[in-house]
């Protein structure tokens, strides 16, 4: 795991106890950026996808360092066109009519997901370009969420594009595809085998239903290993050729926003139950759900707290397994099972890096009521 950086340190450091927080700090967000955008071939589309995290701060900061943003919803549809996004792709498989307007009011160039989804725009007056999100017979990538290739709700079954295009209502022009296929893929090879097949299906299948393609996009996808510090190597994606005309746009989320965010949790209670010891937090899966979505631990670092001004003993460990656990009344609130810890004390911090994407945004913040962490920004 990475260390816990020195000024990351000493602002948890300041919160107030119990302390309970997530920390968002900018300055790793225009890092990120500026790692994936020297890495990529020149003139490549960087749009952040929103739904890693919609913190404001986040969004605001991503929208200046990218070339737009990637959206899902009326809700992230607006925090886009309120962060000042250049530009934005609106996806998902299911959007209202009113997101529909939204989206066609902002700019916003859609990915259209199905062929009732284009009746449904021209029903509504919209003329525009669009992109047409494929779920192509197969596609070689691994990674955890497999979303093509496969029966899945997104994007349309690349044996009914006739279809489609027979169909195509006035007004509406197809300019390229969207092919997002993967979720956290670490092999950078693999990766850009994945973008090269895109471009090059892309470039088959255009001519055939008289598309002049224009817009290829890969989608998200790009990985972080969330209990080590690992990342997908970017080095083979810098070789894939683009064609010319063709705009390559990518739409990570996960990769740009997950190092940049820090949840911290102080502990509340220790305690050894037949035989294994607990510590218990001020926080849980309610504040970050992912280790107990995806059934891995998540590794934490301990930022020791010395103050102690109780008039009875502070509960402590050594050279011990623990397993870190929520305020939650249920056994599945667990971040991390059985890490060693050299020593923990109640009222000790436990940090836990890579938090920064899907972390806050895909937890139940309501169960059990307890109150939400803090949200620093650095
Ligand atoms: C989730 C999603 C992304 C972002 O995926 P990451 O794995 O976070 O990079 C991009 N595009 C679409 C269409 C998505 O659904």
């Amino acid at each position: 795991m990475a260390e816990l950086p020195p000024h990351v340190a000493a602002a948890l450091r300041r919160l107030p106890a119990p302390a309970c927080a997530y920390l968002y700090d900018r300055s790793a967000l225009r890092a990120q950026v500026a790692r994936l955008r020297s890495a990529l071939p020149r003139g490549t589309t960087i749009l952040y996808a929103v739904k890693a995290n919609g913190h404001p701060a986040v969004v605001q900061t991503l929208a200046a360092e990218c070339d737009g943003l990637e959206v899902a919803s009326g809700g992230e549809l607006d925090l886009a066109v309120r962060a000042g996004a250049r530009r934005i792709v609106f996806g998902g498989p299911g959007k209202t009519d009113a997101e529909l307007i939204a989206a066609a009011q902002a700019g916003a160039l859609l990915n259209v997901e199905s062929v009732f989804e284009l009746r449904r725009l021209a029903g509504l007056g919209v003329r525009a370009d669009v992109c047409l999100r494929v779920n192509r017979d197969s596609v070689a990538v691994t990674g955890s969420h497999a979303m093509t290739g496969a029966p899945t709700p997104f994007g349309i079954d690349e044996n009914q594009l006739g279809a489609v295009f027979d169909a195509l209502p006035a007004g509406l022009t197809v300019t390229g595809f969207h092919l997002h296929a993967v979720s956290n893929n670490l092999d950078g090879t693999a990766h850009a085998a994945f973008l090269r097949d895109a471009i090059s299906w892309s470039a088959q299948v255009a001519p055939r239903y008289g598309v002049t393609l224009r817009v290829v996009n890969a989608g998200g996808g790009l990985g972080v290993d969330h209990t080590s510090a690992a990342s997908i190597d970017l080095a083979p994606l810098s070789q894939v050729a683009v064609p010319a005309g063709v705009e390559l746009i990518l739409e990570p989320g996960r990769y740009l926003a997950a190092d940049a965010g820090w949840y911290a949790a102080e502990v509340l209670d220790l305690k050894t139950t037949h035989g294994r010891t607990f510590a218990v937090l001020r926080g849980g899966t309610h504040h970050f759900r992912l280790p107990a979505a995806w059934g891995y631990s998540h590794p934490f670092t301990v930022l020791p707290v010395d103050a102690w001004d109780r008039p009875y003993p502070r509960p402590e460990v050594a050279g011990t397994p623990v397993d870190a656990v929520g305020e939650l009344c249920t056994p599945r609130d667990v971040l991390t099972r059985g890490q060693h810890v050299d020593a923990l004390r109640v009222g000790d911090l436990l940090v836990f890096g890579r938090t920064g994407a899907y972390g806050w945004d895909i937890s139940h913040h309501d169960f059990l009521r307890h109150p939400p962490p803090d949200f620093i920004i650095l």
